[in-house]
């Protein structure tokens, strides 16, 4: 893990943004990659602290510059990339890096940076999922469906990571990611 970038994945509603904010929480020094994206902002998000939100254009700018560490289709629907120079930037720096991303671009940045260490986030099990994604209120009932679809087939990729950690006590998950970073 020298390179020092970490990248957690796992399904929608599994809890990434959760664990990630509470670690950030107990660990200040952690510094996590802001992604570009194509999907409009949600009320209550700032342009530029939970997302750079970008027009199809200047995404597809960024792709021809090669400015994008790794993007993907989320969901079927919205372009998600990482700016590369912050992170490269960041890890020379010898900032632990955090890259929250999906199952398709966690790939990318295996093949870019076969030194990265990659952590699947795992919900305790099905039924959990599916509470925590319709609890959160922030989907309609067909983007729920949509992203169980998707989660079925990120589940089934979790042992393409280096480690798997279980998100059922918040608490003892941060715990393990602070172990598995070296924090
Ligand atoms: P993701 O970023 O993976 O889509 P969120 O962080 O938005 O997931 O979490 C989805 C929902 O699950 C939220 O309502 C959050 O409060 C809840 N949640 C996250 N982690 C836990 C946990 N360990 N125990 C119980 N609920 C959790
Ligand atoms: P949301 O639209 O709910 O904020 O995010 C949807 C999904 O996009 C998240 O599950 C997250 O893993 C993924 N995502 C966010 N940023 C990136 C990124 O930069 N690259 C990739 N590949 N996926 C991302």
């Amino acid at each position: 893990m020298s390179l020092g970038i970490t990248v957690i994945s796992g399904p929608a509603g599994v809890g990434k943004g959760t664990v990630v904010s509470e670690l950030r929480r107990l660990r200040p020094q952690v510094w996590v990659s802001v992604s570009a994206t194509t999907r409009p902002a949600r009320p209550g998000e700032i342009d530029g602290v939970h997302y750079h939100f970008l027009s199809e254009e200047a995404f597809d700018t960024l792709v021809a510059t090669g400015g994008l560490l790794e993007w993907a289709v989320v969901h079927g629907k919205h372009r998600y990339g990482t700016p590369a120079a912050p992170v490269l930037a960041a890890a020379a720096q010898g900032k632990p890096v955090i890259l929250e991303i999906d199952l398709a671009g966690a790939r990318q940045v295996r093949e870019r940076l076969p030194d990265a260490f990659s952590i699947f986030l795992a919900p305790p099990d099905w039924d959990t999922l599916v509470g925590r994604l319709s609890g959160r209120g922030t989907e309609t009932s067909a983007q729920v469906e949509r992203r169980l679809r998707t989660a079925k087939v990120e589940l089934d990729a979790a042992s393409e990571f280096d480690a798997i950690v279980v998100n059922d006590d918040l608490g003892a998950t941060v715990t393990e990611l602070v172990r598995l970073m070296g924090l």
